[in-house]
């Protein structure tokens, strides 16, 4: 497995690799991540099982769109496939640190631009990815609203049920989406689609990061309501993106409305409180 996937690199890259030293990298939260280098170039690697291919197929289309839209920095893709039974995705290596002053309001401004790229196709992306490792649809839709009603919430709901959840107002919040929506006009925008603090990083220069997306082209607020789920990025964050691209009003309501996706999604993924969470939040949308 380690020499074809070294051999792939050197033909993706015009230059021989042979993997001299390879090091696992702790904190992904699905597959296992190395470090590998020949002592001069060094890489990331992901790794999970073979079936698992599609997968890191869609996060290195997503990692190459968000590269070539040259608004912030991502790791740029290298490449992908099997060997041995193993999935693998290899991406360039990022010296990475926590913090860095001066890097929120840099990352605001960096996601500003990247949300400024737009999808003549509408809403959607050229294909189905993952959010954590849940299907998650992407079929080209030229309305935000159905996009969002059909294969994000909907689709959710429907995984829930499977795993047995419940959720009583599930009907009655789908048809309040209209209302809840009203004079909400979005520009489809290239979006991580999955930008919690976990996602964000900073280069040792100080050069703000975002990693493992879930890329499509929604409702620019998506991100910006997913920043501030597990605790909030930091006030120069905000201040940066919204002097850059000013959000729209109303998006205090609909960051709960976007932000109930991933509450289903982590139900789907744990279990436990997550269904409860995700009842409070669609009694506070329906009240
Ligand atoms: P998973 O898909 O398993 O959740 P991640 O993509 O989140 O894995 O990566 C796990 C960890 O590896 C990240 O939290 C980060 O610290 C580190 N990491 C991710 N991408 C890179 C990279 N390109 N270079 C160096 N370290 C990285």
């Amino acid at each position: 497995m380690w020499t074809a996937i070294a051999q792939h690199i050197s033909a993706k890259t015009g230059t021989a690799f042979a993997i001299q030293d390879r090091r696992s990298v702790g904190g992904g939260c699905i597959n296992q991540a190395y470090q590998i280098t020949d002592g001069d170039r060094r890489f990331f690697l992901k790794l999970n099982q073979a079936s698992q291919v599609a997968m890191f197929e869609a996060e290195a289309l997503g990692l190459q769109d968000m590269y070539d839209s040259q608004t912030i920095r991502v790791p740029k893709p290298i490449c992908w496939g099997t060997a041995d039974g193993s999935a693998y995705i290899v991406m360039e290596w990022l010296d990475l640190s926590r913090g860095g002053s001066g890097a929120w309001d840099r990352m605001g401004t960096a996601l500003a631009a990247m949300h400024q790229v737009t999808s003549e196709q509408g809403f959607g992306w050229r294909q189905n990815n993952t959010i954590g490792d849940t299907p998650q649809p992407n079929p080209w839709t030229d309305s935000w609203l159905d996009f969002y009603r059909e294969h994000r919430l909907r689709h959710q709901f429907r995984l829930a049920g499977r795993r047995g959840g419940h959720f009583p107002r599930q009907h009655e919040l789908l048809m309040a989406l209209p209302d809840l929506l009203a004079g909400h006009d979005p520009a489809p925008a290239l979006v991580h689609g999955d930008l919690w603090s976990g996602n964000a990083a900073v280069t040792q220069d100080g050069e703000p990061v975002i990693l493992d997306p879930a890329t499509y082209f929604g409702d620019r607020e998506v991100d910006l309501a997913m920043t501030e789920l597990f605790g909030r990025f930091p006030s120069d964050f905000y201040q940066a993106y919204n002097a850059a691209y000013p959000l729209d009003s109303g998006y205090a309501t609909r960051k709960t409305l976007y932000n109930l996706y991933h509450i289903i999604n982590h139900f789907n993924l744990f279990g436990g409180s997550y269904e409860s969470q995700a009842n409070r939040m669609i009694d506070q949308l329906l009240r």
